[in-house]
């Protein structure tokens, strides 16, 4: 059977776990090589071990904080060199550090938008500038429906994810006549760490809004994102795409 990504290069950051690893994994089972980036290397490493040879790709753990601007920028323009490409960019890196909004710490809120949206920002510029001069690329920005309906307690998150999906329109229009596509992946509850944490009473409420009353799993995210990396959404750009549960519609 013929890969649809083979060849190609992926930079996926927050690829260490939850739905970052289910994208690095789809992304290297339709072929691709992806570049699997987290601040510790060693949870990625165990399970590409335990994947073995089973993927026709193959993903290689990086070790990079994603919000240090320097590191980002140099490691784009190596695997750029290494590889010869940069075909497909997915920013999933997130943190939460929720809170009211009337006792939220400067920190607290800085350090969201710096991992959620600035550091997306930094890996856009730096991969762009490749992706432009091969006049083809693939970005897609995880986002959340907290970016588009609010959270209480998530004013931080809540804006990071929206301002995700006015950078990714932006930048959607200034580089779609160079065959570069730039959309937006927003999930609702996904079953990771991130939600693992949660008191019960909040996650059995958010089932009750869900209109399949699950929460859903980071592959069924991580195929939404394969079919925008690859080439069947050769049309598509600019869009935000929802993956809850009928959630938010
Ligand atoms: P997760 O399980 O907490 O994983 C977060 C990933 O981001 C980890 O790989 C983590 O690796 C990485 N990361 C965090 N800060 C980083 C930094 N400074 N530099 C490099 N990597 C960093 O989260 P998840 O649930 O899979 O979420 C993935 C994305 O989906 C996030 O953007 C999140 O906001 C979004 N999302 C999740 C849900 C949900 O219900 N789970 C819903 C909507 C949107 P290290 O800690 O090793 O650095």
């Amino acid at each position: 059977m013929a890969h649809r990504l083979e060849q190609q290069v992926a930079i996926v950051t927050g690829g260490s776990r939850g739905i970052g690893q289910a994208i690095c994994e789809s992304l290297a089972r339709d072929g691709a090589v992806v570049l699997a980036v987290a601040r510790n290397v060693e949870k990625t490493q165990a399970w590409v071990a335990a994947l073995g040879a089973d993927v026709p790709g193959r993903i290689v753990p990086v070790a990079l904080d994603v919000t240090d601007v320097a590191a980002v920028n140099a490691f784009v323009d190596r695997v750029a060199e290494e590889h010869g490409r940069i075909d497909i960019l997915v920013n999933n890196a997130g943190i939460t550090r929720d809170g009211l909004v009337m006792s939220m710490e400067d920190d607290q809120f800085k350090q969201v938008l710096d991992t959620n949206l600035t550091a997306a920002f930094y890996f856009v510029r730096a991969a762009s500038r490749h992706m432009l001069r091969a006049r083809r690329g693939r970005i897609i920005n995880i986002s959340s429906v907290g970016g588009l309906m609010g959270n209480p307690g998530q004013a931080n998150y809540s804006a990071a994810k929206a301002g995700l999906i006015g950078m990714s329109k932006s930048v959607a229009k200034e580089v779609a006549k160079r065959g570069i596509t730039c959309n937006v992946v927003a999930p609702g509850f996904i079953e990771t760490d991130m939600t693992a944490d949660l008191p019960e009473k909040i996650r059995e409420g958010a089932k009750q809004v869900i209109a399949m009353q699950r929460f859903g799993n980071p592959g069924e995210v991580a195929e939404v994102v394969r079919f925008l990396a690859g080439p069947e959404s050769s049309y598509i750009t600019g869009q935000t795409i929802v993956v809850d549960g009928g959630m938010y519609m």
